[in-house]
Formats: structure tokens, C-alpha cells, sequence
């Protein structure tokens, strides 16, 4: 038998998942599970395990406690695999935790109380951890979070300019693609060499959008603050606003926090300016002048964004473009470099429209790499750690 680990990303209608070779970190299959609270089904797997979960029907009515049950029965129908041990994706390990960590009741404990921080994500990656603890009694369990990676930031980066008391009381930037940032700074160096060791930027373009100022692999800054809701525009965040315009919507407009909250998390950002589509690839075929301001307005706060954390950094050796956009979108890509040319990136359009992971000029100044999100392969590292400790 070779040993597995488990790796569950729970959301709050959908379970995504992914089973690795213990030995090897190799995918043995990656898949998931939708409409959790309303149609479930199962979405599909692709790797050589995926005939794990063939022909077997996932219960319409499955809750997420029901369908972790089913994922865990469909790794218990393998001959070959002896499951070690389940790590989770959980979005908040707040001001204390800073690293993977092994799941006990006392650590349930802390993440329960941080709900609070994340209320849309954190509850639905905590019932995960308690579903596969009733499914599968006594199989270790590792919780990696999504701000960890950020905990190396400098106090500056870290505090607002709000009162003292209200900063130690853990209103601060914790930052989020923390997991997805800690895969580039693991492949790195392998495609980039000594430059991944130096001052990095690194964009995660997808529906959520962020950078990360990496210095020797670690985060010194990034956009996302307090909430997933700051810096960058997004599919349907706004990013980055003046706090005075949410209190003008409050005070002046009259709107409830419930409404002000539905404009700036799902009604702002790509969909928002365009009033077409939070989908990058709508926009980029579409011909009205609104997707086009929205497509550049995006590209414009990239650039922005880029600029202050190159002054973070105190320059530049290397950028990264990760997830959807930043990993399949050429335009996007291009707009994007164009407005960092006076930092010395300048792309190799051809292979930038092949996606290729080297897209810059070789005589550029600043190497520009695309490199494949992986929020997963981190985690069951991180189990894997824990394994051996
Ligand atoms: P999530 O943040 O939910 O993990 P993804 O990383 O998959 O999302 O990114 C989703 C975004 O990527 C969407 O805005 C989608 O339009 C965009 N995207 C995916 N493929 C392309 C493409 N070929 N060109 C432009 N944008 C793309």
C-alpha cells in the first residue's frame, strides 16, 4: 500500500480536493464537489486515482459533512492507497498562527474564535475539519492558512494608522493567498534561480486578485489588508477605497452596512465598471468602451500597486504572474507590463502569448515568469512536515 495524504478546500456551496502520493508529492487525482446546500454533484477528477470516485452517485442532498463522508468512502474503496493523514485549506489563523499547524481540540478552539475575521469562509473550513474527524476517527489532520505566509511582514507593513488600541486588539493587514504565494516560493527557485532569492513581486490574478512583495521567499508586503477586500480590483471586489466614500454611503445615502457590503464585495470591481461581466474573458471579447475601461482600470491598479511595493522592496529582480488571469491571459499580461516598462520589464510578446514561463525579453532588465497556481501541493507538504515531526 502507498501512503496518501488528503487535501480539502471547503467553500461555502463547494469542496475541492486533491489526494497526493505521500512519497512522492506527485497528484494522484484533484477534483470536486458543488452545490453543497443546494444541488450537489460531483464535479469531476482528473488523475490516475480519479476511477476512485467513478460510478458511484453523490447524494442531491449532501451537506458538506455528507459529501467529506463520501470523498473519504471512495479513498477507503482503494487497494493501493492507505490514506496517512487530511490537510485544510483555512483561510484565518489570525495574529497567532504562522504556520501549519496539527489539529487538537485546543486549535479547533482558537479557530473558532476567529470566525469573526472571516465569517463568509472560515466556518465551512472548520466544519470540513470536524466532518472528516467524524468520518474517519483518529487520521491526523493539518490546518495551513491563507494569512500565515504574510505573518513575516515587517510591523509596518503589518499596522494600519488607526488608534493603538484598536491594532492590538488585531485589527491589522493579514493578507490572503497565502498558499498560493507559498507554492511560487517553493518552485521558484527552480525556474528562476538566484533571482528568486532577491526582491519578487508576485501578482495572483484570478477571480480574488493580490500581490506579494517576497524578499529571500518570504512576504514583506502585500495588497490584501484586514479583509480579502482590499488592494487590487477584483472580478466583483472593489479593492482599495477611500474609507470616506463608505462612510458617505452610510451617513449621507443612507444604505444599511448589509447593502454597502453587497455593492463593494459583489457589485464593484470587472463587474462593476463594465456592468457586463466579473468574467475577464467576457470582457476581453466583448467590444463595448465600459469592458474595455474595466479591463484597463484593472491593469492601471496592478501597476499602481506594483509601484508601492517596489518601493517596499527598494526594487525589483523579479515578477510572477499566477491564476486564472495572470497565468492564461496574455492581454492582460501585456497591459500590465507595458505599465512597468520604466522598471526595465519588457515582455517577449511571442512568448508571452504562448504562455510561456519565461514571457520577458532575455535583454530585459526584470525577468517575468507565469507560474500554474497550486494551492493544494503546499498544503500536503506542510502535512507531510508534520508527519515527520
Ligand atoms: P479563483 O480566484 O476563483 O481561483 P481563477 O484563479 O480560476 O479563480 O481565476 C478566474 C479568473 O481567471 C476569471 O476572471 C477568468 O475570467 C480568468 N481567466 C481564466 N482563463 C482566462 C483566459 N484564458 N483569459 C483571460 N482570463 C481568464
Amino acid at each position: 500500500m502507498d501512503d496518501a495524504i488528503l487535501v480539502l478546500n471547503a467553500g461555502s456551496s463547494s469542496v475541492k480536493f486533491a489526494l497526493f502520493g505521500a512519497g512522492t508529492l506527485e497528484p494522484l487525482c484533484r477534483g470536486g464537489i458543488e452545490g453543497i446546500g443546494s444541488r450537489a454533484s460531483f464535479g469531476g477528477a482528473k488523475g490516475p486515482e480519479a476511477h476512485l470516485f467513478d460510478g458511484v452517485e453523490l447524494p442531491e442532498t449532501s451537506n458538506h459533512e455528507a459529501a467529506t463522508r463520501w470523498l473519504l468512502d471512495g479513498i477507503r474503496r482503494s487497494d493501493r492507497l492507505s490514506l496517512r493523514a487530511a490537510g485544510h485549506r483555512v483561510v484565518h489563523g489570525g495574529p497567532d498562527f504562522s504556520a501549519p499547524v496539527g489539529i487538537d481540540d485546543a486549535v479547533m478552539a482558537a479557530l473558532d474564535k476567529l470566525i469573526p475575521l472571516a465569517p463568509a469562509h472560515q466556518p465551512h473550513n472548520l466544519a470540513a475539519i470536524r466532518a472528516v474527524a467524524k468520518a474517519w476517527p483518529g487520521l491526523p489532520q493539518v490546518a495551513c492558512f491563507d494569512t500565515a505566509f504574510h505573518r513575516s511582514m515587517p510591523r509596518l507593513a503589518q499596522i494600519f494608522a488607526i488608534p493603538h488600541e484598536l491594532t492590538d486588539q488585531g485589527l491589522v493587514r493579514y493578507g490572503f493567498h497565502g498558499l498560493s504565494y507559498q507554492h511560487v516560493a517553493d518552485v521558484l527557485p527552480g525556474i528562476a534561480g538566484e533571482a528568486a532569492m532577491g526582491r519578487v513581486i508576485v501578482c495572483h490574478l484570478g477571480h480574488g486578485a493580490s500581490l506579494c512583495a517576497m524578499h529571500e521567499g518570504r512576504s514583506i508586503a502585500t495588497t490584501m489588508g484586514f479583509t480579502a477586500l482590499d488592494g487590487l480590483m477584483m472580478g466583483m471586489r472593489c479593492g482599495a477605497i477611500d474609507a470616506g466614500l463608505v462612510l458617505h454611503l452610510i451617513e449621507q445615502r443612507g444604505m444599511a452596512p448589509a447593502e454597502v457590503s453587497e455593492i463593494l464585495n459583489r457589485r464593484s470591481g470587472l463587474l462593476g465598471v463594465s456592468g457586463i461581466s466579473n468574467d475577464a474573458r467576457t470582457l476581453l471579447a466583448s467590444d463595448e468602451p465600459r469592458a474595455r475601461e474595466a479591463l484597463d482600470l484593472f491593469a492601471y491598479r496592478v501597476v499602481r500597486e506594483a509601484g508601492s511595493l517596489m518601493a517596499a522592496l527598494g526594487g525589483l529582480d523579479a515578477l510572477v504572474f499566477t491564476a486564472g488571469i495572470g497565468e492564461r491571459s496574455a492581454v492582460i499580461r501585456s497591459g500590465i507590463c507595458r505599465g512597468l516598462a520604466w522598471a526595465g520589464v519588457a515582455l517577449d510578446e511571442t512568448r508571452n502569448a504562448a504562455n510561456e514561463t519565461r514571457i520577458s525579453e532575455d535583454a530585459a532588465r526584470i525577468p517575468v515568469y507565469v507560474v500554474a497556481a497550486d494551492e493544494e501541493r503546499p498544503i500536503a507538504r506542510a502535512v507531510l512536515q508534520q508527519q515527520k515531526c
